[in-house]
Formats: structure tokens, C-alpha cells, sequence
């Protein structure tokens, strides 16, 4: 086991914990960051990513959340005196939001388009009975969670990769001085914690070369669980990333064939270049939902817990004002 001396052990290596070892470090507490597993190999990496709050518990703190969020990554997307080191990262990117269901409501990440409108009839892509044309801000996960684990070692946090642990009382040998433990363990909050309200919800996709692709699509509303339940491609400069399932209860990390191969077709099916843009890369993730996020301190002993876990398929969407809160009662615990 690794003993880094800090004043906070942050517990997980996904969007969420690396978001809030951030905020913490730059108030100027020692954190070390450690996880069983590093950012490339965690859910977060699997996401679209599109900021949406989808798939999470909602309630009244769920909005706030999202719109800081929408605002630091506004704000990180855009050059600073000429410079962007998020450029084509994180980035408004234009599409189309389809559903099944002639009646649907604008899409949960209209919110940070400007211009959405809907679709004429005969822009509707096959298959579906209604669509909207919008913004969206996307990210591209494996690069941004590269971004931030720079960030945090510029600030001066420290990182233990390969250390999972069984039960959170173990959390302190990892970081024997840290008064502050927070839980960012996604879906392995479920067993540590332990949390019988966490249940993953599997996530395929499969990336590709991008043969010209400039535009996202995402199409919703078939049968929930069933193949047609969730159909979407994001673009990035080099790379498409083709989704989706949305399996709950499915602990299985290992990427199906016959799923991959369903995906690709369905997005083919919008996107006919993609039919034979090779394949470069299958990822799976375990969204980790809950009937509502985790954020709240707990008093254990001489330690206090701070857990920030259970954000569903919105991630990403909540990262930064989830870890904003979280880091405020860290450093209001360490006071
Ligand atoms: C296919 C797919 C598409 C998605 N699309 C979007 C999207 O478009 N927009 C959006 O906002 N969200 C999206 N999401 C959801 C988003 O990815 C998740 O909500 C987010 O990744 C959760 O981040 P996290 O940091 O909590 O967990 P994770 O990324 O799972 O990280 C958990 C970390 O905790 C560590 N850990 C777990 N257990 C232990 C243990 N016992 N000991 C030590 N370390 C441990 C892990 O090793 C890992 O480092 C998507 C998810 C999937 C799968």
C-alpha cells in the first residue's frame, strides 16, 4: 500500500474524484488520489460525453449542479489569451436529438443550446417520429480526464493507482494523516460503503476512425432495455464514439460482439459512412445510479467521510458542481 501524507484521501479516479481532488488541492489542502483503478480504465472514460442530466435521481440540487458545470466547461473550452488546451476537448458541437415518440419533449441537453428548433418532417431521421436540431456541449473523455489528471498534479495532488480496497475503514492506511476521506467510488461505492441502492447501468460503445462525421445524433424512446432503446454517435476530430445500451444490473465489463455489431448498425443506419469506418476501440462502463446522488459528510470515528457517488448516466454533466459542494464540506470538516 502507498502512504502519501495529506490532509484529504480522495477515493476514486473517475471524472468525480479527480473533478474534486482538483478543487481541494487548488484551496490549497494536500490530497492524494487513490483508486483501485486509473482514469482511462473507468467508467468515465466509456461516456459520449454529452452534458444532459440523464439517467440520475433527480431532484432539486440536480439543476444547480449541471448549470456550474456547464459554466466551468464553458469556461475551460474557451482560449485564454489565444491558448486553449482543451481545443476540440470539450466543445459546443451541432446535431440532432431524435425520438420515437411523435409527442417527446425537447431533449434534457437542450438546456445548453442556444438554438434549438425542431425538425421539419422530412428531416427526421428514419426510424423516428420526431427530432430537434441544437448545440450541445460534448466532451471527449479519454483526453479531458488526461487534462484533469494534469491539472491536479499541477496543483500539487498526488496519485496511488492499484489500490482498491474492500471496506472504507482500510482508506486511512492508504493516507494514514488525512482527518478527510471522500468517497468518489462510482459503483464500487455499492460494496465499500456498503450502498444497496447502487446498481450499475451497462454502457457499450465502440469507437471509430472518423470518416467526416461532424455532427452528434442522439435517438431515444424504443423500448426501454431493448435495442432500440438508446442509439447516439459523437464525433471528435480523429474518432467517433458509437452507443449505446443502458443494461441495469449488468456487472459485466467485458464489450459483447453481437452488441457492438448492433451498434454500429444502428448508427450506420444515420450515419451511413460509419458502416465501414474501422473499428478502433470497444469500451464498457457501469453507470452508477442510485435514487438519488450521494453528497453529504458523515462523521466516522476521527475521520470524516465526505461521499460523492450515484451520479447515473450524468457523470460528467454534474462533475464540477458535485465536486464544488463536496470540496466546500471537506474544508469546512478540516476547519
Ligand atoms: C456508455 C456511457 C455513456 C455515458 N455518457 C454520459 C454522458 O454523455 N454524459 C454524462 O454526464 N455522463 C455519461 N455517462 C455517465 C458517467 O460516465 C458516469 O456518471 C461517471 O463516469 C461516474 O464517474 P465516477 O467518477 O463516479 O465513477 P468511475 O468513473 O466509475 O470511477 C470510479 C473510481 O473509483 C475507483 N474505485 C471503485 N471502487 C473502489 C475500491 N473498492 N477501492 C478503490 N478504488 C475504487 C475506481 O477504480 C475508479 O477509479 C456515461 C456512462 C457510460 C457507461
Amino acid at each position: 500500500m502507498t502512504d502519501f501524507d495529506a490532509d484529504v484521501l480522495v477515493l476514486g479516479a473517475g471524472v468525480i474524484g479527480l473533478s474534486t481532488a482538483i478543487c481541494l488541492a487548488e484551496a490549497g489542502v494536500t490530497v492524494t488520489l487513490a483508486a483501485a483503478d486509473p482514469p482511462q480504465r473507468t467508467t468515465s472514460v466509456a461516456a459520449g460525453a454529452i452534458w444532459g442530466p440523464h439517467l440520475v435521481g433527480m431532484d432539486d440540487r440536480i439543476e444547480d449542479w449541471a448549470r456550474i458545470t456547464l459554466d466551468r466547461l464553458d469556461g475551460l473550452s474557451h482560449p485564454y489569451q489565444g491558448v486553449s488546451e482543451l481545443a476540440g476537448i470539450v466543445r459546443a458541437t451541432a446535431g440532432i436529438a431524435a425520438s420515437r415518440d411523435p409527442q417527446a419533449a425537447p431533449p434534457e441537453f437542450s438546456a445548453s443550446a442556444g438554438d434549438l428548433s425542431a425538425c421539419r418532417p422530412g428531416d427526421v431521421p428514419p426510424g423516428y417520429a420526431s427530432a430537434w436540431r441544437l448545440t450541445a456541449t460534448t466532451v471527449a473523455m479519454p483526453s479531458y480526464l488526461g487534462y484533469l489528471e494534469n491539472r491536479l498534479g499541477r496543483a500539487g495532488g498526488r496519485t496511488a493507482f492499484a489500490s482498491r480496497i474492500s471496506k472504507l475503514s482500510e482508506a486511512s492506511a492508504l493516507a494514514p494523516s488525512a482527518r478527510v476521506i471522500v468517497n468518489c467510488t462510482g459503483c464500487g461505492a455499492r460494496d465499500l460503503v456498503p450502498d444497496p441502492d447502487v446498481v450499475p447501468v451497462r454502457g457499450q460503445v465502440v469507437v471509430t476512425a472518423n470518416p467526416g462525421v461532424t455532427e452528434f445524433f442522439v435517438g431515444t424512446g424504443g423500448e426501454p432495455g431493448g435495442p432500440g432503446d438508446l442509439t447516439y454517435l459523437f464525433p471528435y476530430s480523429d474518432v467517433v464514439v458509437l452507443g449505446g445500451t443502458q443494461q441495469r444490473g449488468n456487472w459485466s465489463l467485458e464489450p459483447d460482439p453481437r452488441t457492438a455489431a448492433r451498434i454500429v448498425a444502428a448508427c450506420s443506419a444515420i450515419e451511413p459512412a460509419l458502416r465501414d469506418a474501422p473499428v478502433l476501440e470497444h469500451r464498457v462502463g457501469l453507470r452508477p445510479t442510485r435514487s438519488r446522488v450521494r453528497l453529504e459528510a458523515e462523521r466516522d470515528g476521527h475521520v470524516t467521510v465526505v461521499h460523492n457517488y450515484g451520479h447515473g448516466g450524468a457523470g460528467v454533466t454534474l462533475s464540477w458542481g458535485c465536486a464544488e459542494e463536496a470540496a466546500g464540506l471537506a474544508l469546512a470538516a478540516l476547519s
